[in-house]
């Protein structure tokens, strides 16, 4: 029997994949990056400090950070105390405090006081992980990367990109799907979808546009597993 032309039908994968990539373009063309810095080092600290908080919160407590140091040099001399006195609003101060510390120092020892370039570097520092190498790597030094968070996996699976269990899975889903001179952009696009329109965890996926126009006839909620 013939189909009819107009009737609505889910998105086949590709599909989904070229709708996002163009309506996340169209709706924030030049995503700035959300975290005050200065350079390299100060976009480090700021992605640190911005782990379980928000990136609000975290601007609103750099600027007296970066005016007591904003140099490796001059971090180390502070003490782990007075960082995390002034760092304690984002939440998790006595180890953001200790790592910022540690860090600042392993930059002086072993890197010239520069920040290094490459993830296996970068991870190898305190409070540095996988994800806040790839902010770094991407954003001050434009290199190819795609971040994930727990909002970036939730939105991915919302939007059959991925059925990745954890946010390394998510990771290696999105780059395959996406081209990758798009993920340093999609990266943030993604984010700010997010916290303009999926900021209820408890969203079953049938509301805003990207999910109704994937998926016009889902009926139930859609489950995700956590990372
Ligand atoms: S429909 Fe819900 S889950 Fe899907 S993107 Fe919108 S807010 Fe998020």
């Amino acid at each position: 029997m013939e189909q009819k032309q107009n009737s609505p039908r889910n998105l086949m994968k590709e599909e989904r994949v070229a709708f996002i990539d163009k309506r996340l373009a169209q709706l924030y063309p030049k995503p700035p990056v959300p975290l005050d810095h200065q350079d390299p080092f100060t976009l480090l600290i700021a992605v640190l400090l911005s782990a379980q908080c928000t990136d609000e919160r975290v601007n609103q407590v750099t600027p007296s950070l970066f005016a007591a140091a904003d140099t490796p040099e001059t971090m180390a001399e502070l003490s782990v105390e007075h960082i995390r006195s002034i760092i304690r609003p984002c939440g998790l101060s006595p180890q953001k405090s200790k790592a910022i510390k540690g860090l600042s120092q392993l930059l002086i020892t072993q890197h010239d006081s520069q920040v290094p370039r490459t993830f296996a570097e970068l991870e190898a520092l305190p409070g540095v992980g996988h994800k806040t190498a790839g902010v770094v790597m991407a954003q001050a030094f434009g290199h190819p990367a795609f971040p994930v968070d727990t909002h970036i996996h939730r939105l991915a699976q919302r939007w059959g990109l991925t059925r990745g269990k954890n946010v390394v899975e998510t990771e290696r889903d999105l780059k395959r799907v996406f081209q990758e001179s798009r993920w340093n952009d999609l990266h943030l696009q993604i984010i700010f979808y997010g916290r303009e329109f999926c900021t209820a965890r408890g969203c079953d996926g049938r509301v805003c546009e990207i999910c109704t126009t994937c998926y016009p006839l889902r009926k139930h909620p859609k489950k995700i597993s956590k990372p």
